[in-house]
């Protein structure tokens, strides 16, 4: 019998882990977390959690965690632990030092989807007013860039259009390169239930995943498409939906420009475009098509929900745009139970993305270039702000490479990992002079830092969540930073450092700033999230409890934009030496490269990652389940074991990202969406070989 302490206290605040946002009631007795007890009024997830948010907050007190700040003059010295106030000189001096030797735009900072939306104001806002240019990036580049993207330039928001209640209402559901049994459950579990009291589910996903096929619900129409061939396949349902007459003249009429409209018909309508001109390319048979296009035109209040399967490929802004067409030529766009909605993949991507974390950005999504929005800023910071974007991740690590992009602040990402072509990423950070990693634990990212900075996690400070349905929820301090500060008292503490004149007492004292500045804000503030416990942006005069609906009353860029979406092959090519297709995905109960997942005590983390192959693949490479095999790409190779099943179709293997061990992102490939540079990670040829293990 294991004996837990009862709680004495409990502090209602928002889980770290995934977009949904779960509201949980931490349960404490004096300063010990005795448990996490998923909150009943909670308005993302109405007292359901998952196993994540539930039992994975072990990796708060870890033993692995940093508590101390650390500097060293070379990568290659020990560590040195010093004190915050040398460490923050020490940091604000070298980036001052690089600035005076090479420029000021050799240096520049990532903000974290991890910490708050105050921390990461703070961090673009360090940039932009202290550094002096806008080389600020997160790490939506490598993930819902193109959503951002996409959505922008159909309906003029760069977010999803629904709540998650919308679903209550929805008589068809199409999930597309997405599996939000294993990635967003509970919100899968809202969609199941739908499912089971009627609704029709379409999938589009290359493998037979969870959300095709369990025992709570079971897709109509599963079109398992080839990796990389969104455009056609989504281009191909509106081939039907157009030359079928089903789309919605009325709703076309009203909300959208009728000759952009027809423009676009004739584009779709080209035979080329048809499911039986695409059914070879993708793997689709043109019937399926065909079904899945009818039921979603004619099946009643039809909603489109996506993910990375959408957005990580060299055409991913291609696809969202093709995404929204199809809602607009539907009419299911601007009331319950329809919509277009990404799942965001970390608790607060869309923060950190709201928050002016883009280099052509400032805060709500307002062009750099806009000289009435940087006015703003220049009469609030006073400095004179820079109206040209700045670097891109990528971009930085490419000028760190050719030299002209010297330091860099990463806070709570690790891009090492994360981020595409491990070995550029690698020499670009071997490359500054000093990059400062802003963390919980010495990440991967870390063994190229030059100063350490100790992160708090979300038990130790107050701000807020944004998730994918733009909910902005409380994160409330449930006990005292164990490294001794919140992260945006680090950042603050580091402006002071470079002489900038901070002084937040607290984040309601920031979020007020973020009201004051960015219109879809202007109403949000603690003591309205305290009175209604969450309000969704845009929040302001005009909806003063905020907007679980958007383009309600026609969309926010006035007329819905039709584009044509030309599908164009990736340059990522099979061939005789790489003749499967790799892609990727998770399982429920790790999260990401499993920083925190892996950092708790429970077995039920600890699964490694598997290669999936189809028994035809295996039986060609005499491979047989659970053996060793080599995985290798054109950019590099790894090993792992066999997982054989026909959960995957011929030609296609699949994996897991969650163990540094894999190493996912030596073997995909540089090719990234032609936008925003968001990587191609879904697709990549690959060969698949018997190994030893070594
Ligand atoms: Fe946390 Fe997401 Fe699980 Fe909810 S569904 S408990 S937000 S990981």
């Amino acid at each position: 019998v294991i004996q837990i302490g009862q709680p004495e206290h409990s502090v209602v605040t928002t889980c770290a882990y995934c977009g949904v946002g779960c509201s949980f009631k931490a349960e404490m007795r004096g300063e010990e977390l005795v448990r996490m007890v998923p909150y009943k009024d909670g308005q993302a997830n109405r007292g359901h959690s998952c196993v994540k948010g539930r039992f994975a907050y072990g990796y708060a007190t870890h033993k692995e965690r940093i508590l101390k700040p650390m500097i060293r003059e070379k990568i290659s010295d020990p560590w040195r632990e010093v004190s915050w106030e040398d460490a923050l000189t020490h940091t604000a001096n070298e980036f001052r030092r690089i600035q005076y030797q090479y420029g000021r735009s050799a240096v520049g900072g990532i903000t974290s989807s991890r910490c708050t939306n105050e921390e990461t104001y703070l961090v673009q806002k360090l940039i932009r007013q202290g550094f002096g240019n806008n080389n600020v990036d997160t790490c939506a580049r490598v993930c819902h860039s193109p959503t951002g993207y996409g959505l922008g330039q159909a309906f003029g928001t760069s977010a999803g259009t629904q709540d998650f209640d919308s679903v209550e209402e929805s008589d068809v559901i199409m999930v597309i390169g997405a599996n939000p049994s294993a990635a967003h459950p509970v919100f899968a579990s809202r969609m199941k239930k739908r499912i089971r009291q009627g609704a029709k589910l379409i999938v589009l996903d290359p493998r037979v995943t969870e959300t095709v096929d369990s025992v709570h619900a079971r897709a109509e129409f599963h079109l398992p498409l080839k990796p990389g061939t969104n455009v056609a396949v989504v281009t191909a349902l509106a081939h039907v939906i157009v030359t079928e007459g089903l789309h919605d003249e009325a709703f076309i009429r009203e909300h959208c420009d009728w000759s952009e409209f027809e423009d676009w018909a004739s584009f779709v309508a080209e035979e080329r475009n048809s499911p039986e001109a695409v059914e070879n390319l993708s793997g689709v048979p043109a019937d399926l098509i065909r079904g899945a296009a009818r039921l979603y035109a004619t099946g009643g209040n039809a909603a489109i929900y996506y993910g990375l399967g959408v957005t990580e490929h060299s055409q991913g802004s291609t696809t969202v745009m093709a995404i929204a067409n199809l809602a607009m030529a539907t009419g299911n766009i601007g009331r319950r139970g329809v919509g277009v909605n990404p799942l965001r993949g970390q608790n607060n991507v869309q923060g950190s993305c709201d928050m002016g974390s883009f280099p052509h950005e400032l805060p709500g999504y307002r062009h750099i270039s806009g000289d009435s929005t940087r006015e703003i800023y220049e009469s609030l910071w006073g400095v004179k702000l820079d109206n040209e974007p700045g670097l891109r991740i990528p971009n930085m690590l490419d000028a760190a490479v050719e030299g002209t992009f010297k330091g860099i602040y990463i806070q709570g990402e690790d891009i090492l990992q994360s981020d595409p072509d491990t070995k550029h990423v690698s020499a670009g950070l071997a490359a500054m002079e000093c990059v400062v990693v802003h963390d919980l634990f010495l990440n991967e990212t870390a063994n190229y830092a030059h100063v350490f900075l100790p992160g708090s996690t979300f038990l130790e400070k107050d701000g807020t969540f944004t998730n994918a349905e733009r909910r902005i929820n409380r994160v409330r301090k449930v006990m005292a930073p164990k490294n001794g500060y919140a992260d945006w008292e680090v950042t603050q503490l580091m402006a002071k450092a470079m002489g900038l004149n901070w002084s937040y007492a607290h984040p309601s004292e920031i979020m007020d700033e973020i009201a004051a500045t960015t219109p879809s804000f202007a109403g949000v503030s603690y003591d309205l999230l305290e009175e209604v416990g969450s309000v969704q942006w845009p929040c302001n005069e005009k909806a003063p409890l905020g907007t679980p609906i958007m383009h309600v009353n026609g969309f926010v860029r006035s007329k819905g934009k039709f584009i044509r979406t030309e599908y164009v092959a990736t340059d990522e090519k099979t061939g005789p030496r790489f003749p499967l297709l790799l892609t990727t995905g998770r399982i429920l109960s790790q999260y990401n490269v499993g920083a925190q997942t892996r950092r708790t005590d429970n077995v039920v983390w600890h699964a490694e990652d598997r290669l999936e192959i189809h028994p035809h693949d295996a039986e060609q490479r005499g491979i047989r389940d659970g053996d060793w095999v080599r995985l290798a790409s054109r950019a590099g190779e790894t090993t792992l074991r066999a997982l054989i099943t026909d959960r995957v179709s011929p030609g296609v293997v699949y994996t897991t990202f969650h163990h540094p061990d894999t190493q996912a992102n030596v073997i995909t490939t540089d090719f990234s969406d032609w936008a925003t540079n968001c990587p191609e990670y879904k697709v990549t040829a690959v060969q698949v070989t018997p190994s030893n293990g070594q």
